[in-house]
């Protein structure tokens, strides 16, 4: 019986930006706007002004961040914008040693549910942990936000490197 073997390699950040993979044989011409809404696009010209913010439930009372139009458990509409602090507490998190392409990454990635400041219980934003090392990192820990300088900000949630804990 003949034996197959299988040379599987999985592609890479570098085949991708080497042109090594097939796309490159088409060029799309993608001219188009994009727009985030209301909400969330208010939620981006924040980030980029260094502030997050949350929306107000009038029926409930709930500060739910990221924003949104209406309250998904009472179903009215919110009534107003809340500023919200930087800060915020660690409700649950992962250690990431591999790359999105399967690359072993020397520094982990520390994902995490990252509870804000000013929001209700509940209401949290997904976000990476630094200045941390893995086996410190805890549920419960408090954090702060470490933004990009003004200038580099682009009203994106990178606009936040990421958290790190307070001292
Ligand atoms: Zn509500």
């Amino acid at each position: 019986m003949k034996e197959f073997v299988y040379n599987c390699v999985s592609l890479s950040e570098e085949d991708f930006t080497q042109g090594r993979v097939l796309f490159e044989t088409w060029k799309p011409v993608a001219r188009y706007a994009w727009d985030a809404g209301i909400a969330i696009g208010r939620y981006l010209r924040e980030l980029k002004n260094g502030r997050l913010i949350g929306v107000h439930c009038p029926n409930c009372g709930r500060v739910l961040v990221p924003p949104r139009m209406f309250c998904q458990d009472c179903f009215v509409p919110i009534d107003g914008f809340v500023p919200l602090q930087d800060t915020g507490t660690v409700v649950t998190f992962s250690i990431c040693y591999i790359r999105w392409d399967m690359v072993r990454l020397e520094h982990p990635l520390i994902p995490a549910v990252i509870a804000i400041d000013g929001a209700s219980p509940g209401m949290g934003i997904l976000h990476l942990l630094g200045e941390v090392k893995p086996e410190d990192v805890r549920i419960g820990m408090r954090v702060r936000a470490v933004w990009k300088p003004a200038e580099e900000r682009v009203g994106a949630i990178t606009d936040i490197r990421y958290f790190k804990p307070i001292e």
